[in-house]
């Protein structure tokens, strides 16, 4: 029977999680989860000087917001731990000293002036710096002296020469280097800390991974890791190396071009499942036209020979749509909670929230929903229901206003609202075509105005819903307002 494939996502926690790193994590996730298999998630914190605990929290409370769930690793547990690197530490001491003691690594003294002196030597030769292995066969006698020196001694790995180290990744097919171009390489720093490498290899291998799907800028590291399995005598990986998300400008997506970080996103106010089915689709082909796809759909699709080599650009308009997709299943209830934080954050509703107050929200964010993308853009789409309309000063206002034809619409619609039993949708349209039709003011000349007394622009949603919701005191102070405006000299 074929193994269970297992997959992981193994960040370092030395930054904000980045969106990059997060399509990493579902596209492992997706993996397991459409084989059947299994998926870890291990921190890679061996960068002591980069690494904090902070980011290790982001990470993790991403990829929960993100819905990704692991059943192997940090916080879960599982019987391959501990699952943080710096946790690890004596086990990769143990596997080192295995290679030390099989004459498969070495301690080597060499300086950082012996070593940079060795690199310009073959540079000028035309020859590309790799170490010439002067510490490989050292004798009692020399180790003695570098000891005496003081010197503190790294761990390499013997790379055997000639070879060339092949592999094929399901993303980019077949991959070779040839292993003089590697030479050998330090798998342990003089502090007792093993490098990337050396840590990845020893981990994946240790923890059962069969598959390593990750970015591509890992690539040029596969064949040390290889040589590593090789030495430690484990079975290697498929691996698969998925391409870079660039920015608009098709140059790496940084924060130049917005919002990098899984937090930015959620703090804009988009929805994990969009933000997921977006990523999915940042380099993955789906057949077929579909764009939009539940967690369901992309379990059953996803597959990795259908992941593209090619760079994926990173589209905000496309997110802004799928996620406008996924608003659109809210809710009227769902909608409302999820905008309220940022009406909160603009000042424009304070919590607690009376029953009467709530149902009222409620029929605003209702009324501008078909405008807002992401959550962030609620504030600006309601803020005629909470904000002063400024002065009226934009010459194409202004002169809307001073038409003749301006005063007579509103001072009628002022007259006809007063009068209104029943302040309802139905009503004030009634009530607006009537006195359209008795000042004969049609079309433009009749909206315009109105529009402007109640918004300060001649541009919005329904007008009538927006009245209603606005209520007769208020529609009409704006109204007479405006009036006042038409009327002064
Ligand atoms: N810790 C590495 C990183 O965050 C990932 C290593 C890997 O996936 O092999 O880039």
């Amino acid at each position: 029977m074929e193994k269970e494939i297992k997959v992981r996502f193994a960040p370092s926690p030395t930054g904000p999680f980045h969106i990059g790193g997060a399509r990493s994590a579902l596209f492992n996730w997706l993996v397991a989860r459409h084989t059947g298999g299994k998926f870890l998630v291990r921190i890679e914190d061996t960068d002591l000087n980069r690494s904090t605990k902070e980011s290790e929290e982001n990470i993790k409370e991403s990829l929960r917001w993100l819905g990704l769930n692991w059943d192997e690793g940090i916080d879960v547990g599982g019987e391959n731990g501990p699952y943080r690197q710096t946790e690890r530490l004596n086990i990769y001491q143990k596997e080192i000293q295995r290679l030390i003691r099989e004459g498969k690594a070495y301690y080597c003294y060499c300086s950082q002036e012996e070593l940079e002196q060795e690199r310009q030597e073959q540079l000028k030769e035309g020859k590309t710096p790799v170490y010439g292995g002067h510490c490989r066969h050292l004798t009692e006698e020399q180790i003695a002296q570098y000891r005496a020196e003081g010197r503190k001694p790294v761990v390499r790995l013997h790379v055997p020469e000639g070879e060339v180290i092949a592999f094929d990744d399901m993303v980019r097919g077949h991959v070779e280097f040839q292993s003089s171009g590697v030479g050998d390489f330090i798998i342990m720093k003089s502090d007792g800390i093993p490098v990337y490498n050396f840590a990845v290899v020893v981990d994946d291998a240790l923890m059962g991974i069969t598959h390593v799907i990750r970015a591509e800028e890992h690539l040029s590291n596969t064949p040390r890791q290889i040589a590593i399995y090789h030495a430690l005598g484990y079975k290697v990986p498929e691996f698969g190396h998925i391409s870079l998300i660039l920015g608009a400008d098709h140059k790496k997506m940084s924060k130049r071009h917005g919002a990098t970080s899984v937090t930015a996103y959620k703090d804009m106010g988009y929805l994990p499942d969009a933000v997921v089915n977006y990523l999915a689709l940042l380099g993955w082909a789906p057949k077929g036209e579909q764009e939009i796809f539940s967690r369901e759909e992309l379990i059953r699709s996803f597959s990795m020979s259908r992941v593209s080599s090619n760079d994926a650009v990173f589209d905000m308009e496309k997110l802004n749509w799928i996620n406008f997709q996924y608003m659109k299943k809210l809710s009227e209830e769902e909608l409302l909670d999820f905008v309220l934080p940022f009406l909160e954050k603009a000042g424009y509703v304070t919590q607690p929230l009376s029953a009467e107050k709530r149902d009222w929200l409620r029929q605003v964010v209702c009324y501008v929903r078909d405008r807002i993308s992401y959550g962030a853009q609620a504030p600006e789409q309601v803020k005629m229901f909470f904000e002063e309309i400024p002065p009226f000063e934009d010459p194409e206002v202004v002169s809307i206003l001073k038409q003749d034809s301006s005063a007579v619409i509103l001072k009628a619609f002022i007259d006809a609202l007063e009068a209104l039993p029943d302040f309802t949708e139905e009503a004030v349209t009634a009530c607006f075509k009537a006195i359209m039709k008795e000042t004969g003011i049609k079309g433009r000349a009749a909206f315009e105005p109105a529009r402007i007394a109640l918004t300060g622009v001649t541009k919005g949603p329904g007008m009538y819903e927006m009245i209603v919701l606005f209520g007769r005191e208020k529609t009409l102070a704006l109204l007479r307002k405006a009036l006042a405006f038409c009327e002064a000299e």
